[in-house]
Formats: structure tokens, sequence, C-alpha cells
């Protein structure tokens, strides 16, 4: 049987008392999470709901999304996670796309859902009281003695169905098999020093309806029968105080949220001894973050790469293995990536590791990152033009486009220079944001930046860096430029440059470039 949920099963028969979830005052053991699954599935069923259909989850980071989620896998259902955030407009394209028969959603979004409900094909609304009843979840919704069975399901089925962020027009529903998530689960447990232990105790702060947080926190720490700590909003202070008071040993996060963590105003306050690894993937994580981090704090950022579409880890940088700082790993084991030129034709690797683009011709050593693996999607639901798109048979292998520049060492490590859309293209120079970026970091006075390509009548574009300035820090705009300037090509450093108070960023950390671009 290849149901997903049968990898939280073995941790219920291994460890039926151990704690599977924490939430503040809540403790669930594995046997009692086991129990709300099965009501949840039990529930589902004597409403009619069949193997195959859609269950959007509209829910912050709670057990009860936890117990929904499992719930849903058990009765043979795909489970539609979607970002709690959203309103009526961004939530109507996934419910109608995804054909959703079921919401769970939390009670202050439910009129986002009523707003739209007509468009959809909506059966069952189950509410959710929010943190109050989070000790007896989906009670209005839950029958007795209901069938509480697990379905059997084939690899190539359907678990998951995430919407990718649509930043470049409609979101697109992202095909995640029973094999596609198993396999990253798994994987995602293997990256962890010595493997993930039934010990271990692991953050989940990161978004669940997004694919890191699903499969690399919940998933990897239920399978492998730890304990989970969902936190359903960021907050620095109160991640760090929940590592100190629960002795967390697993933490893993996006860039931006250790820029907050170095940022705060006493991050050495904090007691960070437990853990024993931190991950970072998402978006690249400029190197004095890390470097800051790894400063106050006695424990490493272990990198990964990763997309929506590859269920997400495809590169680590696991301490089993090695790491090198500005790499995005090796692939993990049954994964394969090649760098390709736009005629798919191999792009062989540099000796070593990060490369100074100042000694290299960029152009020749870069090419797209290609990934294929058991960790790939089905595809893009309905789009068979995107789903071209995305694919390329070679070699007896189906390879999946991931849209990132990079390039790749003798010893297998990968680079990712950016996204191939954020290529700034600047009186004929290709300029990438993130080498910019990289710089200001490093710059005593700066927090936080951005850099984008504003349209520009003479250049084609212009650079333009975004900087949030350190509180106690009155650095002025040329000094910012000409910083750049004494350290990279004219070409490369920003013309304009303007201060905010912060950057747009998506729930899951990343910089809405367009936004800054439209501004
Ligand atoms: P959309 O594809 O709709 O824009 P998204 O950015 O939210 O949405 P995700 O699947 O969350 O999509 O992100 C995947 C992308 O994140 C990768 O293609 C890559 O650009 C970036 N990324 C992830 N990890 C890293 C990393 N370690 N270094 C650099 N970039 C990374």
């Amino acid at each position: 049987m290849t149901n997903l949920v049968t990898n939280v099963q073995s941790s219920v028969e291994a460890r039926p008392e151990a704690p599977a979830v924490v939430y503040d005052d809540h403790e669930f053991s594995y046997e009692e999470f086991w129990a709300q699954t099965g009501q949840f599935a039990a529930a589902l069923r004597d409403r009619g709901v069949e193997p195959g259909e859609r269950v959007a989850l509209y829910l912050p980071n709670l057990p009860q999304l936890v117990a929904a989620f499992h719930g849903a896998l058990r009765a043979g259902c795909v489970v539609v996670p979607m970002n709690p955030q959203y309103k009526s407009r961004e939530i109507s394209h996934l419910l109608s796309d995804s054909g959703a028969t079921t919401v769970v959603a939390l009670a202050d979004v439910v009129p986002f859902v009523e707003e739209v409900r007509d468009d959809t094909d909506v059966e069952n609304l189950v509410t959710v009281g929010g943190e109050a009843d989070a000790g007896t979840p989906f009670r209005e919704f839950l029958v007795e003695d209901g069938d509480t069975s697990v379905t059997e399901r084939a690899d190539d089925d359907l678990a998951v169905q995430p919407y990718t962020s649509g930043t470049t027009g409609q979101p697109k529903g992202v095909q995640l098999t029973h094999r596609n998530l198993a396999s990253n689960a798994k994987q995602s447990m293997d990256i962890v020093p010595d493997g993930l232990q039934p010990e271990d105790r692991k953050i989940g702060v990161l978004p669940l309806f997004h694919i890191y947080g699903m499969t690399v926190g919940m998933n990897a720490a239920l399978f492998g029968g730890a304990t989970f700590y969902p936190l359903p909003a960021w907050d620095a202070e109160e991640a760090l105080s929940l590592v100190e008071d629960a002795e967390l040993t697993l933490f893993d996060a996006v860039p931006a949220m250790y820029n907050d963590i170095v940022n705060q105003p006493n991050p050495e306050d904090f007691d960070l001894s437990t853990l024993r690894q931190c991950t970072v993937g998402g978006s690249g994580i400029p190197i004095e973050v890390l470097r800051r981090f790894e400063e106050i704090y006695p424990i490493r950022i272990d990198e990964g790469y990763g997309l929506t579409e590859t269920s997400p880890v495809t590169h680590f940088n696991s301490p089993n293995w090695g790491r090198r700082v500005g790499s995005i790993g090796k692939t993990l084991e049954g994964i394969d990536a090649r760098i390709v030129t736009e005629d798919f034709e191999e792009i062989a690797p540099v000796d070593e590791g990060p490369v100074d683009e100042a000694d290299y011709d960029m152009d020749e050593i870069t090419g797209e990152l290609v990934v294929s693996g058991p960790n790939v999607m089905k595809g893009y639901l309905g789009l068979p033009e995107a789903n071209r798109e995305a694919f390329t048979e070679a070699d007896g292998k189906r390879w999946f486009h991931t849209g990132d520049i990079g390039y790749h060492d003798e010893d297998g490590y990968f680079y990712v220079v950016d996204r191939k859309k954020h290529m700034i293209n600047t009186a004929g120079y290709n300029v990438y944001p993130r080498e910019v970026e990289e710089l200001l970091f490093e710059h005593e006075a700066v927090a936080d930046a951005a850099v984008v390509g504003i349209p520009d009548e003479r250049r084609g574009e212009t650079i333009k860096a975004f900087v949030v300035r350190r509180p106690d820090s009155d650095v002025t705009a040329d000094e910012i430029r000409d910083y750049c300037l004494e350290s990279m090509a004219e070409y490369k450093h920003p013309r304009e440059v303007e201060f905010v108070d912060e950057l747009p960023r998506t729930t899951t950390g990343k910089v809405q470039k367009y936004e800054l671009v439209e501004e």
C-alpha cells in the first residue's frame, strides 16, 4: 500500500505514546493524533466524499491542519493547500480549478469561501475555531463509529496539489503523487546529521501550505516518529523562545527569517544550543546573513534547494556529505541534475566552486538547471502548453526545467546564480540581481536589500536597489552607490537607490520583485 499516510501509521505503531504534535498547551501523542486523522477520514466518507476528490485546507499552522491533512490522505483524497492569507479573489481560482468539494477553513476566512462558493463545487465547508478548539478539532463535522480505514492508493495517484504563487500569471496546480512526496520526505529525513531520530523535536514555522514546510518540516517529522511543533505566524522572538523552552533540535526557515533573527536587538539572549540542524531554502541565503547567524549561535545553517514542482528538495548541503557555502549542495540520492544550454546541451562543470565571477565568462559556464527523479511532479493540472515547456525527454529521462540559472563543479556541487526571469538587461549587459544583493548585505548599514531592473529608455533597464537601513544608520544613496562601484563593474552597480521601511515579501519570505518594479 503506497498511501503516504502509512508512513505516519508506522510511527504510530512504533511509538504510540510519544508526542506527535505539540502546540501551546496541547500535546497529542501519535495514538491521539492518529485517532483524529481517522475521525476526519470517517467524516469525509460519511458525507460521500470519494477517494480522489479534492479537500482544500485553508488554515494557518495549527494542529487541526496537520490532522486534516493526514485525515484527507487517509480517506484517499487529494489535499489542496491554500495560503490562509488569501482573500476570495485569490481562492476563487484555486477552488474552481482544483474542483475541491470540501474546504476546511478557519472561522475568520469562511466569508471568503461563502463569497465564491456558487462558482465552485464546494459541498462541505468545515469550520475550525482556531486556537481555542485545538484540543477538539472539527467538532461539528465528526461522526460516530465511521469508517476510519486507510484507503489504498497507487504510487502515481495524486496526494497533494499545491499551487504556484502565480507571480507571472494564474497560479498553476502542481500535481504531486504519493510517490513524489514519500520519496522527498524520506530524503528530508536523511539530510539531518546521522538521520532524523524519533527523539528529534522540529519547529513548524514555515507555512504548511507551502511544500518546504509540508515535506521537510511536517512530513519528515511525523514519518520519522519525531515531534512537530507548528507555529501559526512568524515571530522571531516567539520562535527562538520555543526552541529554548522546548529544547527543539531541528529548525527549518527561509532566508528572510534568518535575517530577522540576526537583526533582532539582542539575538545572543537566546540559547539555541539544543539545535542540531538548521536548514534554509526557498531562496538563496545571503552569505552575510549566514555568517552573522553562525557567529552568534553554535549551529550551522545547511542550505538546500528545491521547488514546489519537485516536492521540493533536489539539492542539499548536508553535513552527511559536506557543505560548500554559496552552493545549493549536491543532488539527493536518486535525483539527477544537469546544467544545459537553450538547446539542451550539457554544460561542463568548473573545477571548483563557488567561482569568482570576475575570473570567468559566466555565459560560458552557466545555463538552466534541469532535474529528474522520483520527486518530480506528474505535471501541471490541465495546462498542456505549460507542461510542454516544463519538460524535456532526453537519455531515457524526463527532465524538469527549473527556470533557474546556475553552474556546477567537478565535486558535484551546484550553484544558483539567480532566476532566469530576474535577469536584468542593462545597456546590453546581463546582470543578475543576486550578485548586487550579496554585496549590499555586506554593507554595515544594510539590514535588507533587493535589486530589480526598472524600464529605462536609454539602457533598456536600469538597476535599482531597494534598501532597508539599520535603525541607527543615516547612510545616503550616494554612499551606497559609491560602495557598490568600488567592488563591481560600473554597469552592475545600482544607479538608483531607494530607502524603504520594509520589502514586500510573500509568506514564504520571497521578495515580490514585480511590486518593486511597478512602484
Ligand atoms: P512561482 O514559481 O509561482 O514564482 P514560488 O517562487 O513561490 O512561485 P517555489 O516553488 O516556492 O515557487 O520556489 C522555487 C524557487 O525558489 C526556485 O526555482 C528558486 O528560484 C528558488 N530557490 C529555492 N531554493 C533556493 C536556493 N537555495 N537558492 C536560490 N534559489 C532558491
